[in-house]
């Protein structure tokens, strides 16, 4: 009998597929300790596309990164602090955000209408003042107005400067009402092998223009975001050693500075292959700190991160019916499998920037006999496809199981960026969505009906 759960890779922390497993008829469920919820239960209740978002899995990986950050605080005996700031553009559902902060995380955000949201949040009392929000992104006058509204009623608000404009608008006195921590971005100058390279970067300061700003009041926070899914761990360290070769320049002409955001870029193990663990990570960034701030004889910066993909993408799964099948004459792969959703518009990742995904059967798990299929989404584009980067991937025969039950497959770690870019190629509907936590089931999002898609047309 073959290992079913191995062969899908479920149950591993590795993986960040430990609350999946296969029930005795072969399908899919998740576990919430002692809840559990069965994929085909969902399926008959909400239909497909269906997104399922679990709460309970940001929570607790944001209460591990915790505990590994305060571990080798104690280790070390450091004597900064460890913040982590959500950045909102991975994911702005208000079932992404409010359990972040909710367990003691801050936010960062890239535009006006996040930070309205946040504004939004706090005037509802779901938000303590306490909680500190990064501005990062161009800021509009839009932007600049409402960071000084928040400011002046109490927030703690801090403006990254991203560049000269910037700088000059921050540093004018008659802005006399955005007083308070300020931050300033630069782009490091170290190469890191990260799955999105690119040639050139627009953000920040450069390394000569930063340390050569001068003075900046309430200079705290020197920031860096140098690339998404970053491929190796000792990267995240070279980038923390690059910023703290210019924190210590900086520091010797803006003294308030006491801060080190080194941005986002953990990776997600999306293709479920070994990557590297938080715990590895955690220990040399705050060992590399403490000597660095020892041999450099400068007070232990506090350190922020903002690993978006790393602690929400897990958290979600998509799940399509496979509704028609064709013949893939020569290919590595043998069938197409055409899917009651859309790539393009739903998981649009697939067609920007060809990310891959773990695709495992929902139902049949165990199934005697397997197809190697590519995928393609019910739009007429023909980019609206998924071929495992040239691959394939693995599913049950459209025969196989009972004859009146469809073949229905999931999607692993939708969560990160998805939602936001979607769209609606064919004037397809985006997938319902539901959230199960606490073993209760909420519906976040109905399937739009040809009125409510017609109506964003002018229709
Ligand atoms: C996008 C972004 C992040 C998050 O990046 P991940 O790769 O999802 O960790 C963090 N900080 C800033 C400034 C960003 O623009």
């Amino acid at each position: 009998m073959k290992n079913y759960k191995k062969l899908w890779k479920f149950g591993k922390k590795e993986f960040n597929t430990e609350i999946y497993d296969i029930n005795k008829s072969g399908e899919l469920v998740i576990k919430e300790g002692n809840y559990q919820y069965n994929a085909m239960d969902l399926i008959k209740r909400f239909g497909t596309p269906l997104e399922v978002t679990f709460p309970f899995v940001i929570e607790r990986r944001l209460n591990n990164l915790f505990e590994e950050f305060n571990r080798y605080i104690k280790f070390y005996n450091y004597h900064g602090r460890f913040f982590y700031h959500y950045p909102m553009k991975v994911n702005q559902n208000k079932e992404f955000v409010i359990p972040i902060i909710s367990e003691g995380g801050n936010i960062e955000v890239s535009s006006a209408n996040e930070l309205w949201l946040v504004k939004k949040l706090w005037e509802q009392d779901q938000f303590s003042s306490k909680i500190r929000v990064i501005c990062n992104g161009p800021k509009t006058s839009a932007y600049l107005g409402l960071i000084s509204d928040l400011k002046s009623r109490g927030l703690h608000i801090i403006p990254i400067i991203e560049d000269e404009d910037e700088l000059a608008y921050f540093m004018n006195p008659k802005c006399s009402k955005l007083v308070g921590d300020l931050g300033i971005r630069v782009d490091v100058d170290v190469k890191v092998k990260s799955r999105w390279d690119k040639k050139f970067n627009r953000f920040g300061f450069s390394e000569s223009e930063i340390t050569n700003v001068g003075r900046i009041k309430n200079l705290k926070i020197l920031h860096c975001h140098i690339g998404s899914q970053i491929e190796e761990s000792k990267d995240l360290v070279l980038l923390l050693k690059g910023m703290m070769d210019l924190y210590v320049k900086l520091k010797r002409v803006n003294p308030t500075l006491d801060a080190v955001d080194i941005g986002g870029g953990f990776a997600v193990p999306y293709e479920k292959k070994k990557m590297y663990p938080t715990e590895g990570v955690v220990k040399n960034i705050i060992k590399t700190l403490s000597e660095i701030s020892i041999k450099e004889n400068i007070e232990p910066p506090d350190i922020i991160v903002e690993w978006g993909r790393f602690l929400v993408a897990p958290a979600q799964i998509t799940i399509f019916k496979a509704i028609h099948q064709k013949n893939i004459e020569k290919g590595p792969a043998k069938k197409w499998y055409i899917i009651d959703g859309s790539f393009i518009n739903d998981l649009s990742d697939t067609w920007a920037i060809h990310q891959k995904w773990h695709v495992t059967p929902v139902n049949n798990m165990n199934a005697k006999k397997f197809n190697r299929v590519w995928l393609a989404g019910s739009s007429c584009d023909s980019d609206d496809k998924y071929t495992a980067g040239g691959h394939y991937v693995l599913l049950p025969g459209l025969e196989e199981g009972d004859p009146k039950e469809p073949q229905y497959l999931a999607v692993f770690d939708t969560g990160a960026y998805q939602d936001a870019l979607s769209s609606h190629h064919c004037l397809l509907s985006s997938p319902a969505k539901v959230i199960a936590q606490n073993g209760i089931l909420t519906m976040a999002r109905k399937r739009e009906t040809p009125e409510e898609v017609g109506r964003q047309f002018g229709w």
